[in-house]
């Protein structure tokens, strides 16, 4: 039987893997997504914040994290998505389509998920204008004029991204910005961004191409002509599938205590699916050690 069941390939998961095989652990790793790397997929510049990995973009270090899973014989079932969670002495989880994969422990790695606007337009006009992320779509975005929808670091970077890009930028902050006060420095120093604060996106207009934006805020609502939308307003954990199960915050994160602890025997989770204060590749991965080298603990003592 399985003796640890890590549920996402992320950093975390594919961290926790490796410990697992280390340790000489039975492990099974499963992935909603076609290949492990999980949000490095979605990192299109150079992390300089990865020790000892000085060169490559965020697919690039996946590959090469891929790489040295099949290296220390851990396979990764990809495209499999966990839908529940059976707590219990022998934890059990159900992957879409019904197949049920019992085990000994399981690590939860399911990470986060972009938060979207949820407004009409933004799913029709995604790629047309709509982006969610400035450094990947620079080159399509220069020189337009460009809304960018957030108020933490990411939304007001990708303002300075695009104002850099010689794009006209509007940043619409919904309530008080989070951004970090450099950025926020950075932002009001820099004659190319506007930034309107409590207004709200409803609606992205356009049939082809993104035209324009509707904006509710304390003068009404207005629409206002823009070219391109950059979405950047957070993230949502990917923990649907075992809210049930185990404790979660009121954003949904797991609730993990010493060790990746969770709330029901024999679960543990790592990653940015515990809502950490940093949520970076370095923080999931060495959760993710902690929380294995604990659940072996816990193993062996049966
Ligand atoms: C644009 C961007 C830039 C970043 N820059 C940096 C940086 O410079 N430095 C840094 O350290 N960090 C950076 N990060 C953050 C870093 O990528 C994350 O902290 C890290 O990926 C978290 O790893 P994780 O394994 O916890 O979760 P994730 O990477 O989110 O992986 C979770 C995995 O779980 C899978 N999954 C989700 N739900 C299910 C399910 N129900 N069933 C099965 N599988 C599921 C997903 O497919 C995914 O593969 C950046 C992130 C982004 C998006």
């Amino acid at each position: 039987m399985t003796e640890l069941l890590v549920v996402g390939a992320g950093p975390a998961g594919i961290s926790a893997a490796l410990w697992a095989r280390w340790f000489g652990l039975e492990v099974r790793v499963v992935d909603a997504g076609a290949s492990p790397g999980g949000q490095l997929h979605r990192v299109h510049f150079h992390p300089r914040t990865l020790a000892g990995i000085p060169v490559g973009d965020g697919p690039a270090i996946a590959a090469v994290m891929a790489r040295q899973l099949a290296d220390a014989g851990v396979a990764v079932r990809g495209e499999c998505t966990a839908q529940r969670l059976e707590p219990g002495a022998r934890p059990a989880v159900i992957l879409e389509g019904g197949e049920r994969l019992a085990c000994q422990a399981v690590l939860i790695a399911t990470g986060v998920r972009r938060r979207r606007l949820g407004v009409p337009g933004e799913d029709a006009l995604e790629g047309r204008g709509v982006s969610f992320s400035a450094t990947r779509d620079r080159a399509q975005l220069a020189g337009r004029r460009v809304l960018v929808v957030g108020g933490g670091d990411a939304a007001y970077e990708n303002a300075l991204i695009l104002a850099g890009a010689g794009c006209r930028v509007v940043l619409a902050v919904r309530d008080a910005p989070r951004a970090r006060a450099e950025f926020r420095a950075r932002v009001a120093r820099t004659p190319a961004i506007e930034v309107r604060r409590g207004v709200r996106v409803t609606a992205i207009l356009g049939t082809d191409a993104v035209t324009g934006v509707r904006l509710a805020g304390p003068e009404g609502v207005a629409d206002v002509a823009v070219e391109g939308v950059v979405v950047k307003v957070g993230v949502v954990p990917n923990t649907e599938w075992c809210r049930d199960a185990v404790a979660c915050d009121d954003a949904g994160h797991v609730r993990a205590g010493e060790h990746g602890r969770t709330s029901a025997p024999r679960v543990w989770a790592a990653g940015d699916v515990t809502g950490p204060a940093l949520p970076s590749v370095a923080v999931a991965m060495g959760q993710a050690a902690a929380a294995v080298a604990d659940a072996r603990r816990a193993l062996r003592e049966d």
